[in-house]
């Protein structure tokens, strides 16, 4: 599957008061970190064909990972509609879910959560795993290992984001060490609400935190 679009730090986030941001959330942004044109841009038929190439035409079950990513996983399964509908070749899509708790405020937690659905439809299919965030991976690997109790044929990992940073090897952290929140991102379920991915305050953590 194509990489991903890299954001450099130094080049990243905009003045926020360059775009629309709701009333209720405009104390507590520093910056607009990816405004929600380039993301759906990005998250569009380009991303949705490279799926499809790359999973082939056996029937794609899309995990959905609650509830951080449910907006990139609606708007990216209506580009997948669209192409299905639109193209020689159409691909069977079926939806799943999997709730895991990782974090609370912007700290994880100890023990992953993974509150299982019933996942045996997951046996003998190319499962599309579609994540919000990738930070230091550990979700993530702890999901991989439950799926495979259920025997899927194939498992594709998408992810939103994926941040550089001072826990991952390799490279210097800077912005992306930073708390986003926007585009169904939450902190402690605020922010959902927000169009554009944003870089949260430090003073807002404490407002917000539970
Ligand atoms: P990892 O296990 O890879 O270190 O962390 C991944 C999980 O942490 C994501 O699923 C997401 O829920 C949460 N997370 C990590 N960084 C951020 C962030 O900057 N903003 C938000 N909203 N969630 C984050």
């Amino acid at each position: 599957m194509a990489c991903g679009l890299q954001i450099k730090d130094e080049e990243s986030s905009y003045n926020k008061n360059l775009f629309c941001i709701p009333k209720h959330y405009e104390e507590d942004l520093e910056r607009v970190f990816i405004p929600h044109g380039l993301v759906l841009d990005r998250n569009g038929e380009c991303l949705a064909r490279d799926i499809i190439q790359d999973m082939g035409s056996h029937h794609i079950v899309a995990l959905r990972v609650l509830k951080g990513g449910y907006k990139f996983f609606a708007d990216l399964l209506d580009h997948i509609k669209v192409l299905n509908q639109n193209s020689d070749k159409s691909v069977p899509i079926t939806v799943d879910f999997v709730r895991i708790k990782s974090y609370c405020s912007d700290s994880p937690t100890e023990k992953i959560n993974i509150i299982g659905e019933e996942l045996s439809t997951l046996n003998g299919k190319n499962v599309l795993v579609v994540e919000d965030i990738i930070e230091t991976g550990r979700t993530m690997r702890a999901l991989l290992s439950k799926l495979k109790d259920y025997k899927p044929k194939m498992v594709k990992v998408l992810s939103l984001l994926i941040k550089r940073t001072h826990q991952s090897s390799g490279y210097k952290p800077g912005y992306t060490d930073k708390f986003v929140v926007g585009y169904a991102l939450d902190y402690n379920e605020y922010f959902r609400d927000l169009n554009h991915i944003c870089i949260l305050k430090e003073k807002a953590k404490e407002k917000y935190k539970i």
